[in-house]
């Protein structure tokens, strides 16, 4: 404290500069009343040297002082460095000119000395004290807002998308520096953009959708969330996701029309170019499994209501295995390309020729009148087929043995028909190859087969006879383990060790994977907290969820009640999911999704790849990992199709805020593609085959002690 300070007030701090020593007590006693401190100052000079030592609050200057007055003294500190506070200025005399130029040079008021001069002052400088304060929060938060404001540029322009509003009553329109940076306009034209002149970068092609959805939004205030393609400044050629929502005035009608606009064109790109890769064979360059299926079930759709037939034809090439061997797969691959070309160049355009993986093709005949035609036409694909290849110098004899089966006698849907064509298919082997088989009903050894396979199963959960085995799923980066897969394994008692590909669909069909699936989930969290409980490191496990798990209305509670009883943490178990489970009903799904991501378990997309491949629907659920399917992975290092797959796949997970994970890498160089393409995790024989659960104990074991 100096002599002529006393501190700061609760209410803040005031400079007093008054030369008449005894007004300037009078005001310091009356404004400390008040709860303000107060500082003194005689002369314009001791004002400055105040000033300088710290900065009050508030000011009361004396108009006239012995060195120079007020208007001085105000016009000195608004020229230098030092910061002028705000203030009030007193004087002795009235002057109406002079209290006008006072207030021009910025006083918050002016006081004169007279009689009630004293009583006055308290309540002036408690306003003007207010004002000041209220100024400065005004200023700090603009300060704020403009900084924000900026920071929200530079975001959108890092996402690409920019934000736009509309008053409907005033008509007035504005977008966010981010649109302009899209479309390529600069900001300063940007300043007078109008709805129309946006509307015009839309592509002719998507103009009158893009039309009435806006006018759908206008007049009726129907939200939008539209793609379509736009034609920027320099021609480019975007496609965009445009999105409008409405701001509801008190009577109802539109206060203020908002939205974004969003570039998607990269992923736009790869999801196209997976869909491609997704459902072409890329030696061949014909449908692929998927694909046909899809095709036959159209067929029949057509064929039910034109009351025609479909004839399902099941190639396999005989004795194409010792081909590969002899000659080599690169001889084996120009075979299988020829006999494509065969097959394209006998049936008619309306017809589909698939390959579904190996010499295995498939031929569907659609909207035929009579058995006779299908007969006719296998006829003729075999002795197509038995005119010898010529391949370099070689001649080279194929046959071929067909299955055929027929809708709608030899089943109603694809999966029925396509299984019986292949029954069919294996008896035409059987017999003596280079011909053809009808379905019938006794070929049925297969059904046979499978409902002695389901019996087993009933009994399979009684008698203890399945177990888990756990892979780890290792950090690309770190080396680490970070997680385990659990992946059932049957112990049948005649059959020996079943794996899950041979008994799951049947399971899955039967309904016994419901009983099935939730000892696995119990079984893998109990043992995933007993290795916690033992000390090894903390680690997530990660289940396979079944579709028909899925969709059963228990699975929220069973999985809630696994957790509470076996004590595991939601964070350390991992639901795997394929494609099609979520995208069957992908609402439904969304939301369960949801509920399981709120209690905090983690969540993947198993197999991604090899169904839908439908990025923009994966966004709308609550996804931690991708799990790139091990068909892509396997030919990755080799195959420029699987590696571009792949390639887009990280790229588009990573869009999307996921961790990619690749399954099945065996090999060095199938770990330094990913690597090199940032794959975040990898899981694979490569790393370590599934183990038992006392391998994995030891491994964990091992684990833990390298980490201490
Ligand atoms: P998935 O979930 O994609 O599991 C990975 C499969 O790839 C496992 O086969 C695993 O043994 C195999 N694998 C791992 N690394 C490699 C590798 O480097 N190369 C090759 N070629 N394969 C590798 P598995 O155990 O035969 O399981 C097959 C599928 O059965 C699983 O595929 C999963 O979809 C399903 N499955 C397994 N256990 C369960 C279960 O408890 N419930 C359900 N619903 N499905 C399960
Ligand atoms: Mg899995
Ligand atoms: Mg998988």
């Amino acid at each position: 404290m100096t002599a002529n300070g006393r501190g700061r007030g609760e209410r803040g701090t005031v400079l007093i500069v008054e030369d008449d020593e005894g007004l300037a007590y009078l005001i310091r006693s009356s404004l400390e009343e008040d709860g303000f401190g107060c500082e003194l100052a005689a002369t314009g000079e001791g004002a400055m040297r105040r000033l300088r030592e710290a900065s009050p609050d508030l000011m009361i200057l004396d108009y006239s002082l012995p060195d120079m007055n007020g208007m001085e003294l105000v016009t000195t500190l608004l020229s230098g460095a030092l910061q002028l506070p705000p203030y009030v200025m007193i004087t002795g005399r009235e002057d109406t000119r002079l209290a006008v130029s006072i207030m021009r040079q910025g006083a918050r008021d002016y006081l004169v000395k007279d009689v009630e001069f004293l009583d006055r002052l308290p309540s002036v400088v408690m306003r003007v004290k207010k004002e000041a304060d209220t100024e400065r929060r005004l200023k700090s938060a603009e300060k704020a807002l403009r900084e924000s404001e900026a920071k929200l540029a530079k975001a959108q322009q890092l996402a690409r998308m920019g934000s736009w509003e509309w008053n409907p009553q005033t008509g007035e329109f504005s977008c966010s520096d981010g649109i302009g940076h899209l479309l390529g306009i600069s900001p300063l034209r940007m300043n007078s953009i109008t709805v129309e002149r946006l509307s015009q970068f839309v592509h002719p092609a998507d103009y009158e959708q893009v039309r009435e959805t806006v006018e759908a939004f206008k007049v009726a205030g129907k939200p939008f969330d539209i793609e379509c393609r736009i034609v920027c400044e320099d021609g480019t050629e975007l496609v965009v996701n445009g999105q409008g929502e409405i701001e509801p005035q008190a009577d109802g009608g539109a206060a203020l029309f908002y939205g974004t606009l969003l570039d998607i064109t990269e992923r736009k790109r790869a999801e196209s170019v997976i869909q491609q890769l997704a459902y072409y064979d890329t030696l061949t360059g014909l449908p692929n499994r998927t694909l046909c299926q899809d095709r036959l079930r159209q067929a029949i759709a057509q064929a039910h209501r034109e009351r025609r037939l479909v004839g399902v034809l099941f190639l396999d090439l005989d004795r194409f295995k010792s081909v590969n061997d002899t000659l080599g797969h690169l001889y084996g691959d120009r075979v299988l390309k020829m006999v494509a070309d065969r097959l394209c160049r006998v049936v008619r355009e309306s017809d589909t020729v698939a390959r579904l993986g190996g010499d295995e093709f498939v031929v569907i005949l659609t909207a035929v009148n009579h058995t006779d035609d299908i007969n006719e036409m296998a006829g003729r694909i075999l002795a197509d087929l038995a005119v010898p290849l010529q391949l370099d110098a070689n001649e080279l004899f194929t046959t071929g043995s067909i299955g055929v089966a027929i809708y709608p006698m030899d089943g109603d849907d694809e999966q029925t028909l396509m299984k019986n064509a292949d029954i069919a298919m294996y008896k035409a082997k059987e017999l003596d190859k280079n011909n053809y088989q009808f379905f019938c009903k006794e070929m049925n050894v297969k059904i046979v087969e499978r409902l002695m396979l389901e019996a087993s199963l009933r009994r399979a959960l009684a008698r203890s006879e399945f177990s888990l085995v756990y892979q780890p799923q290792i950090d690309i980066n770190t080396g680490s383990i970070i997680a385990m897969e659990a992946l059932i394994r049957w112990c049948h008692p005649d059959l020996g060790v079943m794996l899950p590909d041979t008994f799951i669909s049947v399971a899955e069909e039967t309904g016994l994977i419901l009983p099935i699936g939730e000892w696995v989930l119990r079984t893998a969290c109990a043992q995933n907290k007993a290795w916690q409980d033992a000390g090894y490191v903390k680690l997530r496990v990660a289940v396979n969820i079944s579709a028909r798990q899925f969709k059963q209305k228990e699975l929220l509670r069973t999985v809630a009640a696994v957790l509470d009883e076996t004590g595991l943490e939601p964070k350390f178990l991992e639901l795997e999911l394929t494609e099609s489970t979520v995208m069957t009903d992908a609402l439904e799904a969304a939301h369960t999704l949801r509920k399981l991501k709120g209690m905090g378990i983690f969540l993947a997309i198993d197999d991604f790849g090899t169904g839908y491949s439908s990025l923009s629907y994966l966004k709308h659920f609550a996804m931690d990992r991708l799990k790139i399917d091990r068909s892509f992975v396997h030919d990755i290092a080799t195959n420029a199709d699987d590696s571009a797959i792949a390639e887009a796949i990280i790229a588009m997970g990573h869009s999307l805020n996921l961790r990619v994970v690749a399954e099945g890498v065996e090999s060095k160089s199938q770990l330094e593609f990913l690597r090199e393409r940032n794959c975040d995790e990898i899981q694979g024989y490569l790393l370590g085959r599934p183990l038992s659960r006392e391998a994995c104990t030891d491994m964990l074991r091992a684990e833990s002690c390298s980490q201490v």
